[in-house]
């Protein structure tokens, strides 16, 4: 067991404290990963404002970090102390349906209850009481402790405060596009939401060679980042409606739609968008007990899919070195999305920010 810092919801809506906690070590096919940056994420902040209603407290946020792996449990043999890993939000077994068809982020052996190891336990204790992790990882804290599924090995000569943010928001982004939907060049495109993750799905589009990448957001300033990473056209959907434009610019709408963002109006400008046979991607998590109307005539007519998108539809251990690939040949920019940094004790100040509009990307690194 090790003393270490995190950064505590002890309760939704509350500031954020950092305090010290307890943390076990790890068990048999698990690592325990000195966490050296984290990024600030948006599912995190909906867990700290109680829009999502199943996240228990008290919580350490935290979904997309990275570090150097400190020790590892028995039996584990794929990774070893002082490798460096990003980690994953998303554990899989290797065994189960969807490890075995290829899609194992639906993996089957992880814990029914929300904010847990697969094993139900969370390793770690404040003030005597359990303290649950955020999307396994539990990433804002000097160390954690993960299944080795979690701790994905990377070569050691890429800056670990950027790659860290492959473990959520570029996985989550440029997988949408690569992986799930599997855009084809010259596609035409369109984007609600130009934070974290949705300036990933604008690189994506732009690795993939889509034709036409429009992006819709509310705020001037995210609009303009859009265009930095590949938009070729931005709406503010304050000051314009979103589907007349698009319909106007593409004439039969956009053949994909990817909804970045947990407004469910968005989902529904997204579907009404699409041209005929046209796929709209659902990333972003709307509130619990949210509805979506879409009208059912024009389902059958149109042709329109409307799917999800979870975590990219990563297969972490063959994606996450090819992201960094990607990184360290040019392709895909990381750097360019991180606007601002923090420290640990800075973790409420990130959430703020994060709420107030204010970050393309924050990253909290620890002081190593
Ligand atoms: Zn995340
Ligand atoms: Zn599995």
């Amino acid at each position: 067991m090790i003393r270490m810092k995190a950064a505590i919801v002890a309760q939704v809506r509350q500031p954020i404290v950092v305090d010290e906690v307890e943390l076990d070590d790890p068990h048999e096919g698990e690592v325990q990963v000195r966490l050296v940056a984290s990024g600030v994420c948006h599912s995190c902040l909906h867990a700290a404002d109680g829009s999502w209603a199943d996240i228990p407290t008290p919580i350490v946020l935290g979904d997309e970090g990275a570090g150097i792996v400190a020790k590892v449990g028995r039996g584990v043999t794929d990774i070893k102390e002082g490798d460096h890993a990003i980690l994953s939000w998303a554990p899989s077994c290797g065994l189960c349906h969807y490890c075995v068809t290829g899609r194992p982020v639906h993996c089957e052996r992880r814990s029914t209850q929300p904010a847990r190891l697969p094993d139900g336990g969370t390793r770690m204790r404040w003030r005597g009481e359990t303290l649950y992790r955020f999307g396994t990882v539990a990433s804002h804290s000097e160390y954690t402790t993960v299944p080795s599924s979690s701790a994905i090995k990377i070569r050691d000569d890429v800056p670990l405060t950027t790659v860290a943010l492959i473990g959520c928001s570029v996985m989550t982004g440029v997988g949408a596009v690569l992986n799930t939907a599997q855009v084809p060049a010259g596609a035409t495109v369109a984007i609600w939401g130009a934070g974290g993750i949705g300036l990933n799905v604008v690189q994506g589009a732009a690795l993939a060679a889509a034709g036409e990448i429009i992006v819709v957001d509310v705020l001037d300033n995210k609009l303009e980042f859009a265009r930095k990473f590949g938009a070729t056209r931005t709406i503010n959907a304050r000051e314009l409606d979103p589907v007349s434009e698009i319909r106007a610019l593409t004439r039969r709408g956009v053949e994909y739609a990817f909804v970045a963002t947990g407004n469910v109006n968005a989902i529904e400008q997204a579907w009404q968008s699409l041209a005929n046979a046209g796929t709209c991607v659902v990333i972003g998590m709307p509130g619990t007990g949210e509805m979506v109307q879409i009208p059912g005539r024009g389902i059958a007519g149109s042709e329109r899919v409307m799917r999800g998108s979870f975590y990219g539809s990563a297969r972490t251990r063959v994606d996450f070195p090819r992201m960094v690939e990607l990184y360290r040949s040019g392709k895909l920019d990381i750097d360019g999305l991180i606007n601002r940094k923090f420290t640990l004790d800075q973790a409420d100040e990130a959430y703020r920010a994060l709420a107030a509009g204010e970050l393309a990307r924050g990253v909290i690194v620890n002081d190593v």
